[in-house]
């Protein structure tokens, strides 16, 4: 089989890439599989990030890239559920709790949204008391600054997005091959590239001229690069509660939004930094509130294919991950009385510029990567898919930003793997 360009990875990233490169011409080949049921033991290329049924979406940002692709995304995100005919994104509004020893911080990002247009209401402890009376304030050191967005702000349905990505890309022409690629090499120094695929036990082979890869958090462990290359990222396991809410609870937590906590304060597992989202219903039909970390030093780093299978497949936290999720829940929602509590257990990915590659790798036009969503990627996937085709297809770049801001790097002897503690480990972490 051929294809001009092969985009392998049909998650967030991937399928909006496949889109934007199909609407410009491009004969778009997608390899991906379908995703795993929760229960069933899969290959470690089934579990993809956008496995959930909810993720936060804003427009204020930690920094100015970040907080343009949120924003040209979210802006989108109707015309998207219009044209799909999908519906994948709730409007409750987002709230973010910042330190107030982040204050610099926390002005320059409401001056970027000022600019930008981007309505963010300043609340106070007594005003977020007025306005959520079932939100419980965190006790971070110094107090906090409650900053509301209403507007295009709330939280999206990964999976459905990604349907609503892959159906446009498919009325545009993709072809979509359920299966995972297995290898990836080059037929010479000129090309073509060629991928081997496992579809359904049988081996396919697929020759293209560009090859896209969009395999997500675990993409040094999922056979998608070149033999013996490594991206220099680190996925890190990021353990979620799932907090059953019983039908009595359900209409007043409902009126909640999606919550971040930016504590700022270096105390390790003591540093309050977390994420909830607001009653959601799962695919078994009930109601949960979800519950998740920042990036504290219970958040691990999965090194190895083993320990990354295991994690997946095994939806097991670890009891200091489950004690830490359990109280800040009981802190930031202290009326709730849950019916049952489950695990949820994912993978994100962290990149040391904090930023997502996007771009060739060894200036080879021909082998690019989109990945590195940094824990927060599912809001901005939109503009990010978006920019992978532009550098793809060599098409004129319009971010405010240079694309070398985006540039991929290998992991060499000189920069991994880390053996000390990061700097995006320690304090503040930023917005989930
Ligand atoms: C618990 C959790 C909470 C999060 N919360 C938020 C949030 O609130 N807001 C937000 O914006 N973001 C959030 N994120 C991050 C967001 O989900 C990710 O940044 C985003 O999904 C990244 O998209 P991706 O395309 O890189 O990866 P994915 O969505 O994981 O897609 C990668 C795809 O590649 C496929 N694949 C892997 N290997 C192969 C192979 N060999 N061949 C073919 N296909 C392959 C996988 O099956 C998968 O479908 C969260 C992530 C997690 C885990």
């Amino acid at each position: 089989m051929r294809a001009e360009v092969v985009v392998v990875g049909a998650g967030m990233f991937g399928s909006a890439a496949a889109k934007y490169l199909s609407r410009a011409g491009a004969d778009v080949l997608v390899i991906g599989p379908e995703s795993p049921d929760r229960d069933e033991a899969a290959p470690l290329s089934s579990y993809g990030a956008h496995l959930d049924e909810a993720r936060i979406v804003r427009r204020l940002g930690w920094d100015r890239l970040w907080g343009t692709l949120d924003a040209r995304s979210a802006d989108r995100l109707p015309a998207l559920e219009a044209e799909s005919g999908v519906e994948f994104f709730a409007e409750c509004g987002a709230l973010a709790l910042m330190g107030k020893g982040v204050r610099d911080r926390t002005r320059e990002m409401l001056r970027l949204c000022a600019a930008g247009g981007i309505v963010v209401e300043e609340l106070s402890t007594a005003a977020l008391g007025r306005e959520f009376p079932h939100l419980g304030v965190p006790p971070v050191a110094g107090g906090v600054d409650g900053l509301l967005e209403r507007r295009s702000a709330g939280y999206l349905h990964p999976r459905l997005m990604v349907r609503a990505q892959l159906d446009l890309a498919m009325r545009a022409g993709v072809r979509l091959m359920r299966g995972a690629v297995t290898a990836v090499r080059k037929a010479g120094r000129a090309g073509p590239w060629i991928l081997h695929a496992d579809v359904d036990g049988r081996e396919a082979q697929v020759e293209t001229e560009r090859v896209l890869v969009a395999t997500g958090a675990l993409i040094n462990r999922t056979d998608a690069l070149p033999p013996g290359r490594e991206l220099d990222l680190q996925a890190f396991t990021e353990p979620n509660l799932l907090f059953e809410v019983a039908e009595a609870q359900l209409d007043r937590l409902r009126t909640l939004p999606t919550v971040v906590v930016v504590d700022p304060e270096d105390t390790g597992n003591d540093n309050l930094s977390a994420y909830l989202l607001p009653p959601v219903r799962y695919p078994d039909g009930k109601w949960y509130m979800r519950i998740g970390p920042g990036m504290q030093p219970l958040v691990r780093e999965l090194r190895t294919t083993a320990e990354s299978l295991s994690w997946c497949a095994a939806h097991t936290v670890t009891r200091e991950q489950d004690l830490f999720l359990r109280n800040a829940m009981r802190v930031l929602v202290p009326t709730l009385e849950p019916v049952s509590v489950r695990t949820a257990c994912c993978v994100v990915d962290k990149t040391p510029t904090r930023s997502p590659y996007i771009g060739a790798l060894d200036g080879d036009d021909g082998l690019s990567v989109v990945v590195g969503g940094n824990g927060h990627g599912a809001r901005g996937s939109d503009e990010i898919g978006r920019l992978a085709a532009t550098l793809v297809l060599g098409e004129t770049w319009d971010f405010p930003l240079p694309p070398d801001v985006f540039t991929p790097k290998w992991r060499t002897r000189a920069t991994g793997p880390e053996t000390g503690r990061p700097d995006y480990l320690t304090p503040p972490f930023g917005l989930c």
